[in-house]
């Protein structure tokens, strides 16, 4: 009795504990709590003009500053934060917060990903709206990433709440473009102004690879259909090379810099070009 006892309450606590339904609900009272608590937080990453390594733009990333487990990256909180219908307030808060911040970083515009969940609440643009009166950053200055997930569901609805955004003033990019179904129609029929070339290809990016071919046909469509690129994920000079050299307008990814902490934005942003370039010659 004793002895099964034990082991009942080993389970209860071993990492390898399988009892999903209670990691599931002890990290659901977590979340809970720490949206009350605001225990979260925004990393900024810089994106490049590809020619002039000069920063244009940052993307906001949310970061959950748990109180015993340190950082927890979005991968980890953001699905059941969608599935309790907490990413409202969280993904309200982000926006409010990455544009209040970026509006004192005069020449630097800000994405900021918004979930599929918060993209079908119908009060979405009036809450861009008013946060951009608020804090008093130029629409034209605010990008929002959109998955194409977004489209796949009700087409009609995608459209009407992308015109709305688009008439705020703000920029759309369709973020991960190559990993879901189609994307190439919805180019054509949805206003994007820009999409970011999904780190999975970026990633296996060598001369010889085969992603190469794919990424320049993604370059030369983007081109002809006068939506702007970025590739997320480039994490070395090889693959910085070989999209500039592709003509890709914008890179983003570790090779040029990391997510950073506001604290970090400054410094990261005032990195001379040659200094990054220097690294291309290691
Ligand atoms: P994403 O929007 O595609 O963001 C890019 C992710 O790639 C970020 O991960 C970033 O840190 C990472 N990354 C950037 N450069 C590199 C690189 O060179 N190599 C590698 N391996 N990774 C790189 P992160 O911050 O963990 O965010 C993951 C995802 O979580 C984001 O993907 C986005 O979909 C979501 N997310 C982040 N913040 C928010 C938010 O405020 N709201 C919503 N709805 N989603 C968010
Ligand atoms: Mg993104
Ligand atoms: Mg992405
Ligand atoms: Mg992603």
């Amino acid at each position: 009795q004793a002895k099964q006892e034990r082991r009942g309450s080993y389970r209860f606590f071993a990492p390898e504990m399988n009892d999903l339904a209670l990691v599931r609900q002890t990290l659901e009272m977590d979340l809970r709590r720490a949206v009350k608590a605001g225990e979260f937080d925004l990393h900024f990453q810089p994106r490049f003009d590809t020619r002039t390594l000069k920063p244009v733009s940052v993307e906001a990333l949310m970061r959950w500053q748990h109180p015993e487990r340190g950082m927890i990256p979005p991968a980890q909180f953001i699905p059941l934060a969608e599935e309790l219908g907490l990413i409202h307030e969280m993904g309200a808060w982000s926006l409010r917060h990455a544009c209040s911040v970026i509006a004192s970083y005069e020449g630097i515009a800000v994405s900021v990903n918004i979930s599929p969940v918060q993209f079908r609440d119908p009060g979405l643009a009036d809450l861009v709206a008013s946060i951009l009166k608020e804090t008093g950053l130029a629409p034209h200055r605010l990008e929002l990433e959109l998955t194409e997930g977004v489209l796949l569901e009700n087409t009609e609805m995608a459209q009407t709440v992308l015109t709305a955004l688009k008439k705020l003033g703000v920029t759309l990019a369709m973020d991960d473009f190559g990993t879901g179904y189609s994307s190439l129609g919805y180019l054509q029929h949805f206003p994007f102004d820009r999409l970011k070339i999904d780190q999975a290809f970026v990633s296996q990016l060598t001369a010889q690879d085969s992603s190469r071919p794919i990424v320049q046909a993604i370059l030369a469509m983007a081109r002809s259909l006068g939506i702007s690129v970025t590739a997320e994920g480039v994490e070395t000079a090889e693959q910085f090379m070989l999209l500039r050299a592709d003509q890709c307008a914008e890179v983003q990814g570790f090779f040029l810099a990391k997510p950073v902490p506001l604290a970090e934005l400054r410094q990261t942003l005032s990195v001379p070009p040659d200094q990054i370039l220097s690294r291309t010659a290691a």
